[in-house]
Formats: structure tokens, C-alpha cells, sequence
């Protein structure tokens, strides 16, 4: 006979963590994956909440006679290993093997900055979490000061301006769960949807900080800040929105509410248009205070699942109402391990149980009308869209948006030699640039390089910016025109490339 002893909480919990630690989690074979939708978006769900380092267990998944092992996410590193990493001596070259062609990639990059690794913000269409964590990997102030100073002292071609100085997020710098014992416990997708989470601290001093600092380097003429900002933390810092859009704002400033619906925005988790506003706001304000005119430029994605064509034409009234008129569009495109991907593919939302009879169907959008029609939407000024427009409102009861004054979102009309190609359907590039884009027509002014922006790896394909209606002088658009997709001719493939026909992007 043994006698009964209590055992303290944090000894249960010790144990417990010690059996975790010891505990793999058997998804659902690769056959089963493969030919069922639920145990795809299951295995998916999975895969998702194993994703905290502090907490993981290890995958395993049969394939045919062997198993496939999946070690847990690594332990985010600590910012002197950062350091580290960021201290390497980098040739801060394209390798020599291109000679002297033009790689609009490296000239994107060249005078940009990472301050920080990872992101905590879980939307669905991006696999940044997955790529680099969700917690925030940040350097110290001291090693993105040398980094600042070595380009320029050895990069070619800086003339003062500092392209970027962020990350995944802009805003994320050294910011944290308050207690590291609840981070290593916590499972939620994300920290900042379907609101801040009270545990995270939104202090934006070391941020403000290390601008400062940056802008007082000798030889440095301006910083910009060119990477996506989360705005729903922002505006919890005012004199952080001040410092970055009265200092760190090249006339543009790139935010991303991807939708105003509460359909599809709860299937990306993203914050509702509340935050937008507040933002809109703070920005025109600080703005107007140093007597500078700036715009903020929007992006949306049209087709996320989730998303349905009334959804789309409360967008497109939106964009109408706010005067906005984006130039090019992209639609939703999956990218490998996001979530927003087992949408598309399995019509389940993965957010939510999918096993034992409780799954949620999410309605999807891949090819043919459907697709061309919500695209059509975000473009709802251009007349190519107009026949298309015009016989889905009829089908969804909404005539009353087709008419000539300024309250209809669409007019009656059709001008002559518009509308004849199939509607939405793209224009064929030219060699060297853009097809017939909206950059083509009169009265958009072409973007310039400083209003260029880099998608950062696994983010969904953005609409591009707006251009004012009725107001010439608001600028068109943020991004440049690419010089042609994927390899231009003048760049030889990279020696140690495995890719083979003719290195196409896509
Ligand atoms: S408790 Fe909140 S802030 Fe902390 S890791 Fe979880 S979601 Fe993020």
C-alpha cells in the first residue's frame, strides 16, 4: 500500500508536457488525403495547430508501406542568433554568373531590410507562418544599423534612400505574447484575429526607435517603409502611424484589408473594415498635419474562398463609394500549405472541426464566369467588364445598380469598340511589358520605382492599386510595371538552377 501524495499543479503539467514531447500524431494516410476531401482539410487542421514550437508534436503519415516523419517547427532564434545570421559577410551582389544583366528582383531588394523573421497575423491565403513561424524573430536595433550602413558603403547605386525596412509585417518588430508560458501553450492560428489578442503587448517604441536612429545615419536621405503593415496594430500606437506616415511614407502607403465583407474576410482572418477607418483617418490626419499629400492604396483579392458575387458587388460599391478604381487585379491563387489552399481544394473550412459530421462548406470560385465575374467587380469602371456586370446584376435582382448617374455602379450604355472580348479574360503581354492594362488607358499616369513593393514568399496575389476617379491629380497606382513576367530574356539561367523549361515563373 502507497501513501496518497497530492501532486502539485506544475508537477501534473510537467508530466503532461513530458508525455507531449514523446507523443506523435498519426495523420491521415497519403491515400486517404488524396482521395477524401475531409481528411485532407483534417490533416490540414492538423498540421496547423501543431505549429507552435513551444508546443508541437512531431507528424507522421503513411505512404503505401512507409511513413513520412515531420519533425515540429524549430525553436524561434534569439536575437543575438539573428544577429548572427545578419552579420554573415554577404557578397550583397547577384552572383557573378549574371554579369551584367538587369534582375528586377535584386533591384527590388538592394537597398531593402529585414528587421525581422516570422508573423503572427495567420491569414489564411499565406503561408509566411508556415514558412517562418508566428513568433516574431526580431535583430537588435544595432545590427540593422550596420546592415544600413553596409550597403551604404559597398552596394552600387545608393543614393540616399533606404527602399524598406521591415519584414513578413511591417509592424511586428519585437513585438510578443506577455508571457512566454502562455505563448508556449497558446494554439490560436493567430494572435490578432478575430481581434488583438489582450495577451499580445502592441508596443510600438522599439519600432519608432530604430526609425529614429536609421533616419540619423550620415549619408541616409530617407527610409521608406515598403512591406505590408497590419493597421489593426498600428492604431494602437498614434505616435507610431505619425512617425511612419510623416517620415517613413513615399506618397503611397500599401495596406491590405483583402475585403470589406464579414463573409470572406472570416474565412482569411482579417480584421473587419472598422480598423481601415480608424487608420484612414490617422493617416489623412498626420498627413495633412506636416502638409503632405499622401494616399493609401488598398488591396483586395477577388475569389478567396469563401467569398461569394454578392460579396464582390458590395466590394465593387465600396470601391465606387470610396472612389477608388484599381488598375490591375489579380484573383485568388492558391499557394502550397496555406489554409485559404485546403479551401480551395477541399470546399471545407479548415478554421473549424471538418471530422464527425461538423464541417462548414465554403463555397469556392476556380475557373469559368463565376471567377471572370468577381474579377470584373474589383475592375467595375472598366468597360470590358460592363456586358458581364450588367447580366449578373440583372440574375441577382440588382438593376437598380445599372444606370448613368453617378448612384448606379455600372451604366447602361456601352461604348463603341469596348466589351467585345470574352469579359475578364486577360490581355496577352507584350513582349518587354504589360499588355492592354488599365496602365494603357488614358488618363492613368504610369507608377514610378518608388512606388514599387515587393510580395514577400507565399502571399496571395494582390489587386493592385487605385487610381482616382474624378480627381486627376490623385496618382493611379503603387506598384511598378514589371518589366515582363518571370526571367527577362537578358538574364541567363542561374548555373545551379534544377528548374527546367526556360525558367518561367509560372
Ligand atoms: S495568448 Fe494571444 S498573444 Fe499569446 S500566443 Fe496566444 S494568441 Fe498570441
Amino acid at each position: 500500500m502507497q501513501p496518497l501524495r497530492f501532486v502539485p499543479k506544475a508537477e501534473r503539467l510537467a508530466a503532461k508536457q513530458a508525455v507531449r514531447e514523446r507523443t506523435v500524431i498519426r495523420l491521415p494516410d497519403y491515400d486517404q488525403v488524396k482521395n477524401n476531401p475531409s481528411f485532407y482539410a483534417h490533416a490540414s487542421r492538423v498540421f496547423h495547430l501543431e505549429s507552435n514550437p513551444g508546443k508541437a508534436r512531431a507528424l507522421r503519415q503513411a505512404h503505401g508501406e512507409r511513413d513520412v516523419w515531420l519533425n515540429p517547427p524549430p525553436i524561434p532564434l534569439s536575437t543575438p542568433d539573428m544577429d548572427a545570421v545578419y552579420d554573415l559577410p554577404y557578397a550583397r551582389a547577384p552572383h557573378p554568373s549574371y554579369g551584367d544583366a538587369k534582375i528586377p528582383a535584386w533591384e527590388m531588394i538592394r537597398f531593402s531590410i529585414n528587421i525581422m523573421r516570422g508573423c503572427f497575423g495567420g491569414c489564411t491565403f499565406c503561408s509566411i507562418t508556415e514558412h517562418e513561424g508566428r513568433i516574431i524573430q526580431s535583430r537588435s536595433e544595432d545590427s540593422v544599423i550596420r546592415e544600413i550602413e553596409a550597403i551604404r558603403d559597398k552596394t552600387p547605386g545608393f543614393t540616399g534612400i533606404i527602399s524598406d525596412l521591415g519584414g513578413p509585417t511591417a509592424n511586428m518588430y519585437r513585438m510578443a505574447c506577455k508571457s512566454k508560458k502562455i505563448e508556449t501553450a497558446c494554439r490560436r492560428p493567430s494572435c490578432v484575429f478575430p481581434d488583438v489578442c489582450d495577451n499580445m503587448s502592441t508596443d510600438h517604441t522599439p519600432l519608432i526607435h530604430m526609425y529614429r536612429r536609421a533616419r540619423a545615419v550620415p549619408g541616409v536621405k530617407k527610409i521608406l517603409i515598403s512591406s505590408g503593415l497590419r493597421y489593426d496594430l498600428a492604431v494602437r500606437s498614434p505616435e507610431y502611424v505619425k512617425e511612419l506616415v510623416q517620415h517613413h511614407v513615399g506618397g503611397y502607403l500599401k495596406i491590405a484589408p483583402e475585403h470589406t465583407e464579414p463573409g470572406p474576410l472570416s474565412k482569411m482572418m482579417k480584421p473587419g473594415m472598422g480598423a481601415y477607418d480608424r487608420f484612414k483617418d490617422m493617416f489623412e490626419a498626420a498627413s495633412k498635419a506636416v502638409g503632405k499629400k499622401q494616399y493609401l492604396i488598398p488591396y483586395f483579392i477577388a475569389a478567396h474562398p469563401g467569398t461569394t458575387d454578392e460579396d464582390m458587388m458590395n466590394l465593387a460599391l465600396w470601391l465606387k463609394k470610396n472612389d477608388f478604381r484599381l488598375d490591375q487585379v489579380q484573383t485568388f491563387l492558391p499557394t502550397p500549405m496555406a489554409l485559404a489552399t485546403t479551401m480551395y481544394h477541399t470546399e471545407k473550412n479548415p478554421l473549424k472541426k471538418v471530422l464527425g459530421g461538423k464541417g462548414e462548406s465554403v463555397p469556392v470560385v476556380r475557373q469559368g464566369r463565376t471567377r471572370r465575374l468577381h474579377k470584373a467587380f474589383l475592375r467595375y469602371h472598366d468597360a470590358d467588364n460592363w456586358p458581364l456586370l450588367r447580366e449578373a446584376l440583372k440574375e441577382m435582382g440588382r438593376e437598380d445598380l445599372i444606370g448613368n448617374s453617378k448612384k448606379h455602379l455600372i451604366p447602361l450604355y456601352q461604348p463603341a469598340g469596348t466589351g467585345k472580348q470574352p469579359e475578364g479574360t486577360r490581355t496577352p503581354r507584350t513582349e518587354g511589358g504589360r499588355g492592354k492594362s488599365g496602365t494603357s488607358k488614358p488618363g492613368t499616369r504610369p507608377t514610378t520605382a518608388s512606388q514599387s513593393g515587393q510580395r514577400k514568399p507565399g502571399q496571395a496575389k494582390q489587386a493592385q492599386p487605385p487610381r482616382s476617379q474624378g480627381n486627376p491629380g490623385k496618382p493611379s497606382a503603387g506598384k511598378p510595371a514589371p518589366e515582363s513576367r518571370g526571367r527577362p530574356a537578358q538574364v541567363p539561367k542561374h548555373p545551379l538552377s534544377q528548374r527546367r523549361g526556360g525558367g518561367k515563373t509560372r
